[in-house]
């Protein structure tokens, strides 16, 4: 049996969530065409805000929520756990340890490009690393 937590946001009457009104697969699409569909919608959304906040906080692992996938909002938890300079701390012992840019991007919380400039820079000062 599958348990479905339904939102305190979303409690009934469901007050104007767009994805009541549309196919409810759309929202746990794999692919990036159904992701960026789902997106869309959430951005017109009303209940954006709360949703995005509601999915990043109780840690929802699957689907879109508010605009955000799950990556999406693990990143952001990332961000708001690591003080600036431990993150700084962090990103340079990953890269130190000799880790690629998609581990590098997943275990500090950032944007793929970010992590492959972070790369980039990192070898840039330590050219003996390399
Ligand atoms: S933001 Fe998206 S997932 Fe959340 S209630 Fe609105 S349409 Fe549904």
């Amino acid at each position: 049996m599958i348990t479905v937590i339904v939102p305190p946001f979303l409690a009934h009457p469901a007050p104007n969530a767009l994805c009541a009104e549309s196919d409810p697969d759309l929202w746990a699409s794999e692919d990036r065409p159904g992701i960026k569909e789902a997106k869309k919608i959430c951005l017109r959304c009303p209940l954006v805000k709360d949703c995005a906040q509601w999915a990043t906080d109780t840690r929802e692992p699957h689907g879109v929520w508010g605009a955000l996938t799950a990556h999406q909002r693990e990143r952001i938890r990332t961000k708001r756990a690591t003080p600036r300079d431990d993150r700084r701390r962090l990103i340079d012992s990953l890269i130190a340890a000799g880790i690629d840019a998609q581990t590098l991007a997943r275990k500090a919380g950032l944007k793929h490009k970010t992590a492959v400039n972070y790369l980039r820079l990192w070898r840039q000062q330590h050219p003996e690393a390399a």
